[in-house]
């Protein structure tokens, strides 16, 4: 213990020499310091090189904001607080990044030309420096540059750029997630105002659209690969086994009971015609670019296990745990990607899976393909089946009427009791009593379709004595919260591939999944 006081003792006085023999060595002869003696000696003591210079800098902007009079309001003064925090790190991070670099382009060796069909090899020509932006500042950064040897070929390689995720978009990833993030969260014009207040990244709308459709379209191509790599059918139409994505949930928490819910939902597509010349009745835009607008489909998924269901039941609050997937094209694709996330949940292992939908003809078609042989029970929305019962009821006797109110309780009573044929057969008394009323009997017969081909789907009282649900109004609110909130604000209008990207981003950020999804990014 007295020996360690000493120490102690013995410590304070060499650090007083240290400082009183600095003192000497940085002060001229008219007593005043040196600054460069007093800063060449720092960086020495600091290790020397660019880390010992970003520490300095550092150091200077912290002294200056220590030392700056207080702005106008208390606002002011926690702006400067966030810039001199950014302003303090950014030199440090460029050397971060530039070590990784460096060990990133040692450990890549002989370089070969990624350009398709050429594989050749390709040869240093020495290092550039780029520019790049990240949270923190910009960043200036050496990059070695190769150059595939075919002289037809002549492609440019960065390697320790595209080992460290850089790419010409001159974007660090960090920040390239920032953006990419906030504008699929909100339209591109409120994203790129709220990246300049809040995180102060200046990027323009046009960049950041770029960005994150070039996400979007990067994970589509992952994902679909992956589909492809797990897809249970072979190319016979034979099952296959299909293996499960290393990314899947541990084996303990396959459900018993999974839901999934799907609809469709349609933002504005816009189509550019083929033949700019010729004039096609409804065609917009100018000289060079018309388009006709169309309503491609987004088709919705929500995957929840019943166990979560139950969990949302007493405080009537939402579901925590959902997984959506959103695909804009033919639900056989659609298909294949929701059956690589239900592998990944282990949803396919489920002993019963409840399909809920509105009966739209590609989600049966989707029910039989799903290859679960005998544990998929397909269950029409009931609110989707009384809903059309109200509205043929009101074209039947009038908007408002006793008897439209009397009519149409009594049919959803009924179906909720199980008797749907029941009302099949009512239905198919009224078409004669109204052979007058061409709009009422096509109304009728449609209900009677509908009806018809989703009668073993409208099982209710079974479904209730089993604890299922029998609404798809998770969904429902998917289309408008997941879909509709970013891609059909007022006037917005979507190339298909832009729309297909964007909803693919939008399931992902509400699935919780953008940090997972950036990680995967990185490694691809
Ligand atoms: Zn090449
Ligand atoms: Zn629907």
């Amino acid at each position: 213990m007295a020996d360690s006081k000493a120490d102690a003792a013995r410590v304070q006085v060499e650090f007083g020499n240290f400082l009183a023999d600095l003192g000497r060595r940085v002060a001229r002869a008219d007593g005043a310091v040196d600054g460069t003696a007093a800063l060449a000696l720092a960086e020495q003591a600091l290790g020397g090189g660019r880390r010992a210079t970003a520490l300095l800098h550092g150091f200077a902007v912290l002294l200056a904001y220590a030392d700056s009079k207080p702005g106008a309001t208390v606002l002011d003064d926690e702006e400067g607080a966030t810039r001199a925090a950014h302003d303090a790190v950014v030199r440090l991070e460029e050397c971060k990044l530039q070590q990784r670099i460096d060990e990133a382009e040692a450990a890549a060796g002989t370089v070969t030309c990624p350009s398709p069909g050429c594989g050749a090899a390709a040869h240093s020509r020495g290092r550039m420096t780029r520019g790049f932006l990240s949270q923190h500042g910009r960043l200036s950064l050496q990059l070695r540059k190769s150059v595939c040897i075919k002289p037809e070929c002549g492609t440019t390689i960065l390697p320790g750029a595209k080992a460290c995720g850089l790419t010409q978009h001159r974007f660090t990833p960090g920040c390239a997630n920032a953006i990419t993030q906030l504008s699929t969260a909100l339209a591109y014009g409120q994203a790129v105002t709220l990246l300049g207040q809040l995180l102060h990244i200046e990027v323009s709308e046009h960049a950041a659209q770029e960005l994150t459709e070039e996400r979007g379209a990067t994970l589509l191509a992952l994902d679909q690969a992956a589909a492809k790599e797990h897809t249970p059918y072979a190319d016979s139409g034979l099952e296959r086994a299909c293996g499960r994505p290393a990314d899947a949930v541990a084996a303990d928490q396959t459900p018993d009971v999974a839901y999934l819910e799907t609809d469709g939902v349609h933002p504005m597509t816009r189509e550019l015609l083929p033949d700019q010349s010729v004039e096609v009745p409804g065609a917009r835009g100018g000289k060079g670019r018309k388009y006709k607008l169309e309503g491609a489909e987004v088709k919705n998924a929500v995957l929840y296990t019943a166990k979560a269901a139950v969990q949302e039941m007493p405080s009537r609050g939402c579901l925590l745990h959902k997984t959506y997937v959103s695909y804009l094209g033919h639900w056989t694709l659609f298909a294949s990607l929701l059956w690589l996330t239900m592998l990944r949940l282990r949803f396919d292992q489920a002993k019963l899976l409840v399909v809920l939908s509105d009966g739209a003809e590609w989600i049966r078609s989707l029910g039989n393909w799903l290859p679960m042989r005998g544990r998929v029970l397909l269950i029409l929305d009931y609110y989707h089946a009384a809903h059309r019962a109200w509205e043929v009821a009101r074209l039947l006797y009038g908007d408002g009427t006793d008897k439209c109110r009397e009519q149409a309780r009594k049919w959803c009573g009924t179906i909720e009791l199980g008797g749907v044929q029941h009302v099949i057969d009512e239905l198919k008394e009224l078409q004669p009593l109204n052979a007058g009323r061409p709009t009422v009997v096509e109304a009728v017969g449609k209900l009677v379709g509908y009806y018809e081909n989703n009668r073993d789907r409208m099982q209710y009282p079974e479904y209730t004595k089993r604890g299922l649900r029998i609404s798809s109004g998770i969904v429902e609110s998917a289309n408008f919260h997941v879909t509709g909130a970013r891609l059909k604000q007022q006037g917005m209008r979507w190339t298909e591939q832009a729309a297909r990207e964007l909803a693919l981003l939008r399931a992902d950020l509400c699935s919780e999944r953008w940090a997972v999804r950036s990680r995967q990014l990185l490694a691809a």
